[in-house]
């Protein structure tokens, strides 16, 4: 099906976008249209205008900050997340799951941006994000916000964004710790049917000193596993018993259920790829 008609603004700074958004009504802002173009074609989506946020500059840095803070705008670009020295050295964790997002074509258009509006339960983005407990910021012509990552995603395609409002940049904590992402998807460049985003710093005495886990796929959207992490933490690998500690948590969630897989047979995968992940994670300590 053919989107009904819009008008299309290209504004070359952020300043100008926000005051066509905020004064064109039924406008809708567009990234790189990975998601927005196929809403528009099923009518999903009817704007009455594109705010095409692709050429501002102020949206596509990629900056260390204070030698720990890691500033991405929000028309990065998978491709480039992967493959940003910055994002590589200071959060590897996040290049190793954009490295997992579809295929080619999809990561040299989908932003991180796009991504994160989206709100799709699915997106591989949300449980690193979670885990990482990136900073949203947002900005409208009466103000500029920030929001921690799990406050921001409210639900399956549900945001805090308000009308008006453009998410600006991603803000990340360097963090280097032991790490473990994985994505389970029927056929390579598919979204996940689960995933798992996990880090974990072990002391010396093998006592896991910091853990956070969090999961995509599940029919209340992406979220962090907090159970999990209290009943790991300050124990070693000796003292828990995993497998428990896993189940009690999984029965409590609802997984998505469709075509690509049931709710129980995703909550089986899940409980496999955390058996397995956190195992390693708090007992070798190292897994990419
Ligand atoms: C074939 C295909 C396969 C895919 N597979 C995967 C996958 O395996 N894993 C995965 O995680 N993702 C996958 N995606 C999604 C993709 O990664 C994109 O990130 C996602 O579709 C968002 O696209 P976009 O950045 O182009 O945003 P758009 O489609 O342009 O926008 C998406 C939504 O966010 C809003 N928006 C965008 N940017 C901003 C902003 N800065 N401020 C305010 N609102 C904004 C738009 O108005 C729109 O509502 C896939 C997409 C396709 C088409």
């Amino acid at each position: 099906m053919y989107p009904s008609n819009f008008e299309y603004m290209r504004p070359k700074t952020l300043e100008e976008a926000i005051e066509l958004i905020s004064s064109m009504e039924g406008s809708r802002v567009l990234a790189g249209g990975q998601s927005l173009l196929s809403m528009m074609k099923l009518r999903i989506f009817e704007p009455s205008s594109l705010i095409d946020i692709g050429f501002i500059p102020e949206l596509k840095h990629v900056k260390l900050e204070d030698k720990h803070k890691v500033r991405i705008g929000a028309m990065v670009n998978h491709h480039e997340i992967l493959d940003n020295p910055i994002v590589r050295e200071n959060l590897p964790m996040l290049s190793s799951t954009a490295e997992k997002i579809a295929d080619l074509q999809v990561r040299n258009r989908g932003t991180i941006g796009g991504s994160i509006c989206e709100a799709d339960p699915a997106a591989d983005y949300l449980p690193t994000l979670m885990a990482l407990n990136a900073k949203v910021h947002l900005k409208s012509k009466s103000e500029e916000r920030s929001l921690d990552i799990e406050e921001f995603i409210k639900g399956p395609f549900e945001t805090e964004i308000q009308d008006g409002e453009i998410l600006t940049e991603v803000e990340i904590e360097k963090n280097t710790e032991n790490f473990a992402v994985e994505k389970y998807a029927r056929r390579k460049a598919d979204f996940a049917v689960a995933s798992v985003a996990a880090s974990a710093r072990l002391a010396k005495d093998g006592k896991v000193e910091y853990i956070r886990v969090a999961i995509g796929a599940t029919s209340e959207g992406p979220k962090r596993l907090k159970d999990i992490e209290s009943s790991i933490i300050g124990k070693t690998s000796a003292q828990l018993d995993l497998g428990q500690i896993i189940q009690n948590t999984i029965s409590k969630i609802d997984m998505i259920s469709d075509l690509h897989g049931g709710s129980e047979y995703r909550k089986y995968v899940l409980s496999g790829m955390l058996m397995r992940m956190l195992e390693s994670l708090i007992t070798k300590g190292r897994q990419r």
